[in-house]
Formats: structure tokens, sequence, C-alpha cells
């Protein structure tokens, strides 16, 4: 037993943590931990540099936080205690939202100014505990409105999950926060990944970071109600990569980041459309990185997130390796590699898994060896770029022969115009790779003449579009 006497000065410039306002404050990383001992690497003793998240054990939690009174306490884990912190009529409307299908204002503007909420001692104890998760954290205002609500996130059992934010009056970002939660964890829950919300409870707090911790977002207000939904969405996604796998982000961010950001692509396709989903990921998550000549950025995947920095951290972590997944998932299709997926998750959660345990997870669950495909992507220095090389027209039998000169095996459509204005359009999976990583060829029987093929990567950027039409 190890009984730690600490104290923690809130930062007062607010970013991943600290003050927000005067009286709203989110305090993370705020206790001593015990670094996480691998039987891979021993004791992990990367230091936190701010740039990659932290690596943490999973553990059970029992908390207090002690807070004057008319500050309303929000934190990872549940709170014990409701009436023992509450004035009856607020703690009554907390329960209910537990229940409740509807957003439930639990606290207003003037309810907090009027000393209505709380429980009116000079200080009041709000207890929380969670089990068999990577970390806590808290946030407290005594100014901020509260809204709740509630999802049933696994059909099988009716369980529920509390969502609820903090924000302040004029956070416009969160009036449809709760009901935004809701519906990302019934989605996430029940399509992509499809593995129903591990945790009892999702909090957003208004402040300045654009950040997942686990039961919680710290999300700041930016007055777009679209863009402000797909950061939380984000965050949100984070609670299965890392949290709900125990990823050692600080070593492998792609691990992570890479699956929020294709979560969050998915999910962006059901709330908005396939089209806008894939103009944002286009402009948001490959335009910089596929535009970009420097070779930071080419690094492989694989490259230990610690030992990046600019440009060739934040595209390995995010773009290239959601690319990675996204191919991944066109290559086998949607069954398998969901089936594939969830062998990874059901394998490894809770245990830490390193990019190696993914590859073979996945070999696995999908009944197939994808080494050729993994060492394509996290293990070379490829880019995307496609390139025609021929176009020939014989008897009837036609043949596009591609070159891949960036080398990454993408999807893509072939589009074929004839001279006659029709068009036909043949995908192609990246297992159109497997054999020869730098040469295809497409074949198509017809006889009417061709007068144009044009490869469409979609969200596969070409970094040289210009040689991608005949
Ligand atoms: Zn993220």
């Amino acid at each position: 037993l190890l009984n730690i006497d600490w104290n923690y000065p809130l930062s007062k410039e607010s970013g991943r943590e600290g003050q927000i306002d005067p009286t709203s404050m989110f305090v993370a990383y705020s206790y001593p931990r015990v670094s996480v001992y691998d039987d891979y690497n021993g004791w992990d003793r990367l230091p936190h540099t701010d740039r990659q998240e932290f690596y943490n054990d999973f553990n059970d939690y029992v908390f207090s936080i002690k807070a004057p009174k008319n500050y309303v306490v929000y934190a990872t884990g549940d709170l014990l205690n409701p009436d023992e912190v509450l004035q009856p009529e607020f703690a009554a409307r907390l329960k209910k939202s537990y229940t409740s299908d509807e957003v439930i204002h639990i606290a207003t503007e003037q309810e907090m100014k009027g000393g209505k909420v709380t429980l009116q001692n000079d200080w009041s104890t709000w207890k929380f505990s969670v089990n068999n998760i990577v970390d806590v954290c808290f946030a407290l205002s005594s100014t901020y409105l509260w809204d709740a609500g509630s999802v049933i996130v696994d059909n099988k059992t009716n369980r529920r999950v509390s969502t609820q934010a903090a924000y302040d009056v004029k956070g416009t970002d969160f009036v449809n926060s709760v009901k935004n939660n809701n519906y990302a964890l019934a989605w996430f829950s029940n399509n992509w990944p499809g593995v129903p919300y591990p945790f009892s409870k999702m909090t957003a707090f208004q402040g300045f970071a654009d950040m997942e911790y686990p039961g919680m977002v710290n999300d700041s207000q930016v007055g777009d109600a679209s863009f402000a939904q797909l950061v939380q969405d984000h965050e949100i996604a984070h609670t299965y990569f890392p949290f709900y796998m125990g990823i050692n982000e600080t070593r492998y961010a792609f691990m992570d980041e890479g699956w929020a950001t294709t979560l969050e692509y998915l999910i962006g396709i059901a709330e908005k459309g396939k089209e806008a989903a894939d103009k944002f990921y286009k402009q948001f998550r490959v335009n910089s990185y596929i535009k970009d000549k420097s070779a930071e950025e080419d690094q492989p995947i694989i490259s230990m997130s610690s030992q990046l920095s600019g440009a060739g951290y934040g595209n390995n972590s995010y773009g290239k390796a959601s690319l990675s997944y996204l191919a991944l998932k066109d290559m086998l299709g949607d069954a398998v590699f969901k089936k594939a997926l969830h062998t990874y998750m059901d394998n490894w959660n809770g245990k830490h898994p390193i990019p190696w345990d993914y590859f073979n997870s996945m070999n696995t669950g999908a009944g197939q060896n994808l080494n050729w495909f993994f060492n394509n992507w996290f293990f070379s220095n490829n880019y995307i770029d496609l390139a025609v090389s021929k176009v020939s027209a014989t008897a009837g039998k036609n043949v596009v022969s591609i070159k891949n000169e960036g080398g990454f095996a993408i999807p893509f459509d072939v589009v074929i115009t004839y001279a006659d204005g029709t068009k036909q359009t043949l995908h192609q999976t990246p297992a159109v790779w497997k054999s020869n990583q730098k040469l295809a060829t497409v074949s198509f029987a017809g006889t009417k003449k061709i007068a144009s093929v044009v490869l469409d990567g979609g969200i596969f950027m070409d970094a040289t579009p210009v040689d991608n039409t005949w």
C-alpha cells in the first residue's frame, strides 16, 4: 500500500487542463501514477512532452473532490452521493436523466447564479467511482449550465449510459452536446467499431483542449455547430482507442488517433452524407499531407511517435494510419473487416496491444495472411501516387496498365468514358496490389471506343493527379 501526500498547482493558462474562466476549471493529470510495466519493454519511462498522449494502466478508482458551495463537480465515473451534494430538486433531475431519452436541463444560468443547485454547506465532498479504466479526471464550475440525458448502448441488455454537458451560457456549440453525445454513443456501439460503449458515463465540458479523457471530453467553443459535433465525435471515439484497448499512445499514436480519425469519418457519413464527409476528410486529414513534398511525413507509420516531430507526427498518427484502416476495410469488405476488428478488440482490450498484436489479430480474424498489406502501409516510405501507363484495346479486350509510383496499396476507381458519352466505373480494392505492388492491370471486355480513362482514388488523394488521366 502506498500513501502519497502531494499537491498540484493548477495552470492558469489553460490548454489540456487548468483554469477555463474565474469560476470554471478542468483538472486532468493531477495525481501521481505508477508507470506501466510491460512484458515487452519493462518499465515504460518515456516522459510526457505535451505532444504525445499518456500511457497508463487499468485501475479501479474511488475518489472524492471537496469543493466550495455552488460548485458542481463533473468527473469520470459514477457520482455516488448526489443527495449529499445537490439540493433535492436537482438530485432528482439528475437521477431522472439516467433513464430519460430526452435532454434534461439540470441547472440553468439563473439557478446556478441563485445558489439553488448545490447544498449550501461551505464545502461539499463529491464522491465518484469507476472500474477498469486507465485514468480519471474532473472539472468544476459555479456558473456553467448543466444538461444531461442517457442512451441505450447495448440492445441485448438495455444498458444505458449517462450523457452530460457543462458549458458557459455563451457556449452555443454545446447546446446540442447531449443530443449529439447520445447519437454518437449509440452509433459507435451499433455500427463502427460496433462494440457497446464500455463505460457508464460521458461528459462534455467546455474548455480549450479539444482533447479526450476517459469518460470526459474537453472541447472549445468555435461557433460552428457542425464542426463542434465532429470534434466531439472524434474525442468520444477515443473511448475505444486508446482507453478501452489500453494503447501505448506515447509510442504508437497511430493506434489511437488513426482509429479516432477513421471513426470520425464513418460517423460523419451517417450524420452528413458521404459527399460532405469525403470533402471534410480530404481537406482536413489528407490534403496538406499529400501536397507537401517534404520527406518528413513519409517516414514509416510504424516509427515511434515519440521520435517524430512536426508533420511527420501528425500525418503518421492521423491521416496515413486512418487511410490504412479504410484501405483494409475496402479490401476485406465490411463483414470480414468487422470480424477482424472485433477479433483484435476482443483479444486485446485492457491488455496494451502493440502494432504487431494488431497485425496478428487482424490476420487471424480475417482468416488470411495480410502481412504484405501491413508491410506496404506500416513499414515503408510509401505515399499515394498512381499513374496510367498504358491503355490498349484489341479485339474486344481492353487493358489499363497502372503504375503505383507512390507505393501505398490503395483502393481506386477506374472511370472509363466511351466515345458515345457513356461511362463505366470499375472499383479496384487494394488486393489489386497483392502480387505486384508497382504495377497493376485492369482488364474489361467491350468493343466501344474508349475516349478517356481516369483513376479516381476518392479520399486516397493522389500526389500528382495530372498523370491519373489517359
Ligand atoms: Zn484524437
